[in-house]
């Protein structure tokens, strides 16, 4: 079974099309060829293109029971297919079974989440007979589905944020292009083929296969209606530049911080910044990045934390102890470790981890790095966590807001002024107490400020994204 090549094909006008260019993916861990993909060529685009805008009149006159039936099934496929699928994402990824099978788990709520949605999607009686004009006259909305929608998804969590983008569009009776991440080609593929099974029409979903060069061209595409892409900050910059005037959802990095207060519970403080800091590697958006510890329990909490990180059981994807696999690949693990050092160079003190086997970086606590370090700046997207001490409240948000980015924020404390303070000045999207920055549910609304992006990606607020307004006035009524 280990040795098994995985092939996947594009899915155009309901058909799986095989052959052509193909392209390997190379699982990190592993360290051979996993998965190769057909890689769309010209025909493949112009032929989904045009099948999408034919495709999205089917979709639309399906009743809301009958998408949200097949959502429920693709809810309930999901969880039987749980094993085989965090199999594909540990051998494409690196990403531990345990990681991937609660990655799957969501995968699943977020369908039943879109099939809920499904059924509430509604419209309202205007009350316009409050200005003389409209005396006389009845209005209505409804929410039209936009039709075609074109869904781009990152590496490190293919399985869910495809079942968001693709499940809420469903939902909404739109069509959906999927560009999948090069590195997950066969993971994004099961999703796709998951939700055929579960009986979603063949006019509502179609997959190409490609590089950014292909994101780029669907983006530009004149039959896409609606763009949601989740990706780095600079890929974002130029899917708005390919776009133009079309509506986008933009999903996009981050550099999360957390704060630990002095009243804090530093054993919980530490046990959940250790476990939601090096999860898939580090390799999430609002993975624990900055940690700004309160100066009076600062030396406490660099010891307590050290100490989980340093319990995490580090190796093989495919085993089920294991809490931290490879990253992406080599050269993501090289620039982990080379921003470490940067770090430590600038006087900072690494307490553990610091180097990398292959792709696997040893989970890395960096103390007191500079504030101008890679480390705090960028988005480091990998396991490395610094931890900083801080002496004022006001003084601590305004450095967790001296950052580009803004998506989510933790916050350790039982203040209540505190928590109000930190809610209404944190320039982030959501803010997380008592728990890391590295906490989501699917149906609560999540997306970023700043350079993070915009729209919230959460099936009811992504069903406003996948659809438009559309009135009915009766006159004489
Ligand atoms: P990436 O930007 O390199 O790629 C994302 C997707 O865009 C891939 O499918 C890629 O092939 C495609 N792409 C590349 N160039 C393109 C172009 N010119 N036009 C259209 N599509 C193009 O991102 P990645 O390395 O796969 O993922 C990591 C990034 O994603 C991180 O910055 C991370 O923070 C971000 N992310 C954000 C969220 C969120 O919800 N905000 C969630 C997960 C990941």
């Amino acid at each position: 079974m280990l040795d098994d090549l995985i092939e996947v094909g594009c899915l155009v006008a309901g058909d799986w099309r095989g052959g052509g260019t193909r392209l390997a993916r190379h699982g990190p861990w592993v360290r051979r060829d996993v998965s190769t993909a057909r890689q769309a060529d010209g025909t493949d685009v112009r032929a989904a293109l045009a099948y999408a805008r034919h495709g999205a009149k089917a979709v639309a006159r399906l009743s809301p029971a009958a998408r949200a039936a097949v959502l429920e099934r693709a809810a309930a496929t999901a969880t039987e297919r749980r094993d085989a699928l965090a199999r594909l994402l540990a051998l494409e990824l690196g990403k531990p079974v345990k990681d991937g099978r609660g990655e799957i788990d969501r995968v699943a709520d977020t369908f039943a989440v879109c099939a809920a949605e499904a059924r509430r999607i509604g419209g309202e009686v205007l009350p316009v007979a409050g200005w003389a004009r409209g005396v006389g006259t009845t209005a209505f909305t409804h929410r039209a589905p936009v039709g075609v929608t074109l869904a781009i998804t990152p590496f490190n969590a293919p399985a869910n944020l495809l079942a968001h983008k693709l499940g809420a569009a469903f939902a909404a009776g739109n069509t959906t292009i999927v560009k999948p991440p090069p590195q997950a080609p066969a993971a994004s593929t099961a999703i796709v083929a998951l939700l055929l099974d579960a009986g979603m029409p063949p006019e509502a979903v179609q997959v190409l296969h490609g590089d950014g060069r292909l994101g780029g061209e669907l983006c530009a595409a004149p039959e896409v209606g609606v763009i949601s892409f989740t990706g780095s900050v600079s890929t974002g910059a130029a899917v708005a530049r390919a776009a133009g005037a079309k509506r986008l959802v933009m999903e996009l990095g981050g550099n999360a911080a957390t704060i630990v207060c002095e009243d804090a519970d530093i054993g919980l403080a530490a046990r959940t910044c250790a476990a939601t800091g090096y999860s898939n590697s580090g390799q999430s958006c609002i993975s624990v990045q900055r940690v700004y510890v309160h100066r009076d329990r600062y030396e406490e909490f660099v010891e307590v934390f050290t100490g989980e990180v340093k319990k995490l059981t580090v190796g093989d994807p495919l085993d089920p102890a294991t809490d931290v696999g490879s990253m992406v690949d080599d050269g993501a693990a090289e620039r982990v470790v080379g921003w470490v050092a940067e770090a430590a160079a600038s006087g900072a003190t690494v307490t553990t981890g610091g180097h990398r086997d292959g792709a696997t970086v040893a989970p890395t606590v960096v103390a007191s790095p500079p504030p101008d370090a890679r480390l705090i700046r960028d988005e480091v997207f990998g396991a490395a966590v610094s931890v900083l001490p801080y002496d004022d409240f006001d003084a601590v948000v305004a450095t967790c807001n001296d950052s580009r980015y803004g998506l989510q924020a933790g916050l350790f404390t039982n203040d209540v002024r505190r928590i109000v303070t930190a809610w209404r000045e944190l320039e982030v999207g959501g803010l997380v107490v008592n728990g890391s920055s590295n906490f989501r549910l699917d149906h609560v609304p999540f997306g970023g400020v700043k350079d993070s992006g915009f729209g919230r990606e959460s099936p009811r607020w992504m069903i406003d994204d996948y659809t438009v307004v559309k009135t009915l006035m009766l006159r004489g009524m």
